[in-house]
């Protein structure tokens, strides 16, 4: 086969291309049936108030175990589901159990819930605002309480139908944020135009900030223009005292990362509430 394409002057085989686009098509069959048994569990991250290191939300983050592939990232699973349309299906699931857990944690503390939501999911509005409308119904979850996570992509391909469902969701009480916030095509004159409420600066920035002056100048020149903005700010990947001494100084509003908590499993999160409320 090999000597037949080099005689017709092709070789487009890669071996290591067939591999990675074997592994996606195997993942993405397996994920169609992971979906189907209800197998995807959701895990929640706090977000912490840095001036009084209470938590005041949960960052709903999917996990996937697979009894082949074993454990599988959110980052390889998810850019897979945008390409195969199982985004829209998983997109429902994380926000409909998130509602729900949300709603049922208010009895213990008042905590916003934050969801992420794909750029490929606005490409159907109506079906995205229906899933949205009917998770908060059937939860009962105040929508202020909801927090949608949206990347610097959907605002770079937008359209005026995507900008009209922010505004709606907006005007439902929802927050709008925008996620891992400087590693996109991040455009002052987008931040201007999309009605947000909050940013979140993307762990990168974190990561240097004691060796590197720029990420750390950096890190100042957001919180500034956020303020400038009025957008309400998260630091996303704090791992060190240092980052939080850091952002406490920068007057950072809220924080997110392993050194407070690394995304739990729902029945934790909630040992973590009832560890503040009675703290
Ligand atoms: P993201 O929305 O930016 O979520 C934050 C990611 O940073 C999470 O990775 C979280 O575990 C990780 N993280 C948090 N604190 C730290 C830290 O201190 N250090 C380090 N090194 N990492 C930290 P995760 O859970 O692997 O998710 C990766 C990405 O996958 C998410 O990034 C999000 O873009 C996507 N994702 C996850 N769940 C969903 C979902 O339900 N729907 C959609 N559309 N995307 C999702
Ligand atoms: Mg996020
Ligand atoms: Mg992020
Ligand atoms: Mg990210």
């Amino acid at each position: 086969r090999v000597k037949q394409e080099g005689r017709n002057g092709f070789n487009l085989y890669n071996p290591d291309m067939n591999k990675d686009a074997q592994r996606a098509l195997a993942l993405g069959t397996r994920l169609r049936s992971a979906i189907n048994n209800d197998e995807l569990e959701l895990y929640y991250q706090p977000i912490v108030d840095l001036s009084t290191d209470k938590i005041v939300g949960a960052e709903a983050l999917m996990r996937w175990r697979d009894e082949e592939f074993g454990a599988v990232s959110p980052e390889e699973f998810i850019p897979i589901a945008e390409k195969n349309g199982l985004i829209h299906r998983i997109g429902e699931l994380a926000i409909s159990k998130a509602c729900m857990q949300a709603a049922e944690w208010q009895q213990i503390s008042p905590i916003h819930l934050s969801v992420n939501i794909s750029s490929v999911q606005f490409r159907y509005c109506e079906q995205l605002y229906a899933q949205i409308r009917h998770a908060l119904l059937k939860s009962g979850l105040d929508p202020e309480l909801l927090d949608i996570e949206v990347t610097e992509s959907l605002l770079f391909n937008h359209n005026e139908e995507v900008l009209q469902l922010l505004s709606r969701l907006q005007s439902m009480g929802i927050k709008l944020t925008i996620d891992d916030f400087g590693t996109g095509y991040s455009a002052l004159s987008y931040l201007q135009k999309f009605p947000f409420d909050r940013l979140k600066i993307d762990r990168s920035f974190l990561q240097q900030i004691e060796n590197k002056s720029e990420d750390r100048e950096l890190v100042n020149a957001i919180l500034a223009m956020a303020k400038a903005l009025k957008l309400e700010v998260v630091a996303e990947g704090i791992e060190s005292q240092k980052h939080v001494d850091y952002l406490k100084g920068k007057r950072c509003e809220f924080g997110q990362g392993y050194f407070y908590s690394k995304p739990v499993p729902a029945s934790e999160f909630e040992q973590l509430l009832h560890e503040v409320v009675a703290a």
